[in-house]
C-alpha cells in the first residue's frame, strides 16, 4: 500500500460531518416538541391580535350607532314637541308622520347595533378562550424548555466542538478534494463517503457500502495503489477502504 494522505485526511473530515449531522439530527428531535408549542403560540397570539382588532372595530361601529340613535331620539324630541305649535292638522298630521318614520328608523339601527353587540360578546369570549390557550401553551413551553434544557445544550456543546474541529481538518484535504468533497456533502449531508466492501478472498464481488451496487476490483486496486479519490459510479460517494479506518487511527466515539 503507497502512502496514503488524500482519503485518510477526507475520512477525518467525513468522521466529524457524519457525528454532526447526526447529533443536528438528534438536536432537531430534541427541539420538535418545543418549535410545535413555540408555532401554536405564534398562531395564538396572532389569534389574538386579530380577535382584538375586530373587537375595537365593532365596538367603534356600536359607538357610531348609538350616537346616530341619540340624535335622531332628540330630533323625535323637537318634533313632538313643536306639535304643540302646529297651526293646522295637516301640519300636525305631516310631523306625526316624520316622527313615525324616524322611529322606524331608530327600530332598524337599533336592530343592527344589537346585532354588533351580540358579535361583540362572542369575539370578547372566544378572545378570552385564546387567552387561555396561550397561557397553556406559554407554561408548555416552559416545562418543555426545562426538560430539554440540559440536554439540548450538551448536544449544541458536542456540536460546536465538532465545528471548531473542522476547519482544522478541512485544512488538511487538498483543495482539488476538498471541492469533491463539497460538492457532494451538498447532495449527501454527512454520508460523503462508503468504504468498498468486500472479502479478501472474493475480490470478484465488489460493493459500495453507500449504495449496495458493485463496485470493480480495479477500484480496490486503486485505492490500495495510489494516493487519489476513486468514486462509486452509481452513487457518486468517495470510496475508501475499512483498512485505512484502522490505518489511520480514526477513532469511533
Ligand atoms: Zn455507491
Amino acid at each position: 500500500m503507497s502512502v496514503q494522505t488524500i482519503v485518510p485526511a477526507l475520512l477525518a473530515l467525513h468522521k466529524i460531518d457524519h457525528d454532526m449531522q447526526e447529533f443536528r439530527s438528534r438536536l432537531a428531535a430534541l427541539l420538535k416538541d418545543q418549535v410545535a408549542v413555540e408555532n401554536n403560540i405564534v398562531h395564538l397570539r396572532e389569534n389574538i391580535a386579530e380577535h382584538e382588532s375586530a373587537g375595537r372595530k365593532l365596538q367603534a361601529a356600536i359607538s357610531g350607532h348609538e350616537l346616530d340613535i341619540a340624535s335622531r331620539q332628540e330630533r323625535i324630541e323637537k318634533m313632538r314637541q313643536s306639535l304643540n305649535t302646529t297651526k293646522n292638522n295637516r301640519e300636525y298630521s305631516a310631523i306625526l308622520v316624520q316622527i313615525s318614520a324616524e322611529k322606524a328608523e331608530v327600530g332598524k339601527i337599533e336592530k343592527v347595533a344589537l346585532e354588533l353587540m351580540q358579535q361583540l360578546e362572542a369575539n370578547t369570549k372566544s378572545t378570552t378562550e385564546a387567552m387561555a390557550q396561550l397561557e397553556k401553551a406559554q407554561a408548555s413551553l416552559a416545562d418543555t424548555q426545562k426538560k430539554n434544557s440540559e440536554q439540548v445544550g450538551h448536544v449544541k456543546e458536542l456540536i460546536s466542538r465538532l465545528e471548531a474541529g473542522r476547519g482544522h481538518a478541512l485544512g488538511n484535504v487538498p483543495p482539488d478534494a476538498r471541492r469533491q468533497y463539497e460538492r457532494i456533502h451538498q447532495k449527501y449531508p454527512g454520508n460523503v463517503m462508503a468504504a468498498a466492501e468486500f472479502d479478501h478472498d472474493d475480490l470478484e464481488n465488489v460493493t459500495c457500502g453507500g449504495c449496495y451496487m458493485s463496485l470493480n476490483v480495479e477500484d480496490v486496486n486503486v485505492l490500495r495503489g495510489r494516493d487519489e479519490i476513486r468514486k462509486c459510479n452509481s452513487c457518486g460517494r468517495i470510496l475508501y477502504l475499512n483498512e485505512m479506518l484502522n490505518a489511520n487511527a480514526v477513532q469511533p466515539t
